[in-house]
């Protein structure tokens, strides 16, 4: 029976790496598969992980009918045993419905990979469909760790070093003449609320010990 599984963690617990190595497991065994992502930091539709190992990809754009690509693939005498999907919080929800259908119609097994919530905390629609509809899910249990040392649970978005909880949850490439600094970082829920990422609680440490005077 195929399954649908959707392996989630925050943004380092090493979901691009467990992404390549079921695509390697698979295939070791002979099974074919397609390998998709959409807006990977390597630029190109490649997976890469904080390790460092890479693999080419297709790129999963607004566009990618995935039922109609794999129907087409298997017509043509190229069947398609498993997809690995990573970054799968960006496909929408017709695209996760378009996966589900495959495992159940044409038993094509799908591996999504992806983060659950936002810099808001909210879920992303396409995480939200995966959560509805998978199998199973499965939380990565490679801990990525806040700076005070609790499981990072959320991730925070910073723009030119100052956390923020507003914006597009995408950002989509420079808009503007001078392009701010978009990074991320994980944190505990305490201090996602409390908008304290390593940078705050270090200056905030330093104003407490006197060291630096802010006024
Ligand atoms: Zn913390």
């Amino acid at each position: 029976m195929a399954e649908l599984v959707f392996f989630t963690g925050t943004m380092d617990s090493g979901k691009s790496t467990l992404a390549l190595q079921t695509d390697y497991n698979y295939a070791a065994r002979g099974r074919t598969g397609l390998v998709f992502t959409r807006h990977d930091r390597a630029g190109e539709a490649r997976i890469s992980s904080r390790l460092g190992l890479e693999t080419t990809a297709r790129e999963a754009d607004a566009g990618t009918d995935f039922w109609e690509l794999i129907v087409a693939e298997n017509a043509r005498g190229n069947p398609v045993d498993y997809l690995v999907c990573d970054e799968a919080q960006f496909y929408s929800p017709a695209q996760v419905e378009q996966l589900a259908r495959l495992v159940d119609e044409v038993e094509v097994d799908v591996f999504a990979f992806g983060i659950t919530t936002d810099f808001r905390t909210r879920l992303f629609p396409g995480s939200a469909r995966l959560l509805e509809l998978a199998d199973r899910t499965e939380v990565l249990q490679v801990p990525a760790l806040c700076w005070c040392g609790r499981a990072a649970t959320h991730n925070a978005r910073t723009v030119d070093g100052v956390m923020v909880v507003e914006g597009e949850q995408v950002v989509v490439g420079d808009t503007g003449a001078v392009a701010a600094v978009v990074a991320y970082e994980v944190l505990c829920r305490r201090h996602h609320m409390r908008r304290m990422t390593r940078a705050a609680a270090r200056q905030h440490a330093a104003v407490q010990e006197g060291r630096l005077d802010l006024a």
